[in-house]
């Protein structure tokens, strides 16, 4: 085994998903090391230093949204949350706790490592200086100048509009849940007032979407909060 390899360290309890998850990562160059429970886990992070975190929200011995909040103290590893449970509620938390992302069981091997690949992208791209320009297929933004072009033309966006833009940029790929976006576009004090992204999101995809009714770029994960998708899965 090579030592360049990236580690991933899964903390999950389920024997099947745990050797499906160990074969596939293994096959695609990643140094795994499954651990069964979450305290053990939490232990293990910590020792093990992993670039990669797969965590099952249904643990033996505590709630997987324990385990990340205790982790999120002291490390900002990738980290993929794994749900059998479809409520949306579970996801919401696992987000707002700090998870990067969340797969619902079953899932397949080319969901897996596209949510891999997009995570340690973002990672990489958090560590590195902050970009001043952001294109895709269909616009162009300046976040220095804070100036957008939509197809050529320059759109005027509101201050909330583009801020709300540009924190979707900051944090693109990743599902933000109404209450992150809220707070940090709007402030800790209005972490409720959901009917704002909402509105707010609406005037967005007018302004930049080719069809507003059926977007490209600002997705909706129902129930749980939206995604801005990434320029590779916009072009092509
Ligand atoms: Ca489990």
């Amino acid at each position: 085994m090579s030592l360049n390899r990236l580690r991933c360290l899964l903390i999950e309890d389920e024997p099947e998903i745990c050797r499906f998850l160990s074969v596939t990562l293994s096959l695609n160059d990643w140094n795994v090391e499954a651990i069964h429970a979450g305290r053990r886990g939490l232990v293990r992070a910590a020792t093990w230093r992993p670039d990669l975190i797969i965590l099952d929200l249904g643990l033996p011995d505590m709630d997987g949204i324990d385990v990340l909040t205790q982790l999120r103290a002291w490390s900002q590893v990738p980290l993929i949350v794994l749900t059998a449970r479809v409520a949306e509620p579970e996801k919401i938390r696992a987000l707002d706790a700090g998870a990067d992302d969340y797969l619902i069981k079953p899932f397949s091997v080319m969901e897996l490592m596209a949510r891999i690949r997009s995570v340690m992208r973002r990672s990489l791209r958090d560590s590195k200086q902050a970009e001043p320009r952001y294109v895709t297929r269909d616009w162009e933004v300046d976040l220095v100048q804070r100036r957008i072009w939509v197809r050529g033309h320059e759109a005027h966006l509101t201050p909330i509009e583009f801020r709300l833009l540009s924190v979707l940029i900051r944090q693109r790929g990743r599902v933000l849940t109404h209450r992150q976006l809220l707070t940090d576009v709007w402030g800790p004090n209005h972490a409720d007032a959901n009917h704002y992204v909402r509105i707010y999101m609406a005037q967005l995809r007018k302004k930049i979407e080719i069809d507003p009714a059926s977007p490209s770029y600002l997705i909706t994960e129902a129930g749980v909060g939206y995604r801005l998708l990434e320029p590779e899965n916009n072009i092509g």
